[in-house]
């Protein structure tokens, strides 16, 4: 026997999935991924990243602040400015795939919804 989730979804209807486990919710909606995801969500939103961002900013300032100043030889700051630029890379790709992360749920939800709309022509 199947049960039907007891989630709600963003749009207020009933979730159509299949309640998965002892929770009565699907993957979806179950508790203990959704905290799971908030908290993920939160960590990519602003703590960590725009920590990051911001350290990464003044590290780069600092560099070009040197250089201006003639107290930073011009060849080490190319370099440093590098491996800053290369940093700024891999924080942008960590940014896509959070928010690919996302995306996937978003999709799964929309999906959802259209099934339900599905149903509600036939
Ligand atoms: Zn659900």
């Amino acid at each position: 026997m199947t049960r039907q989730c007891s989630g709600i979804t963003r749009s207020g209807g009933r979730c159509t999935h299949t309640a998965k486990g002892p929770s009565g919710f699907c993957h979806l909606h179950d508790p203990a991924r959704a905290s799971e995801r908030s908290r993920s969500a939160s960590r990519a939103g602003k703590s960590t990243g725009g920590r990051e961002i911001r350290d990464l900013k003044k590290r780069i300032s600092e560099v070009v602040e040197a250089v201006l100043e003639g107290s930073q030889d011009r060849g080490r700051a190319a370099v440093a400015i590098q491996g800053l630029t290369a940093l700024r890379s891999v924080l942008e790709l960590e940014r896509k795939v959070r928010e690919g992360d996302e995306l996937e749920a978003r999709i799964e939800e929309l999906e959802q919804t259209r099934e339900g709309g599905k149903r509600w022509e036939a």
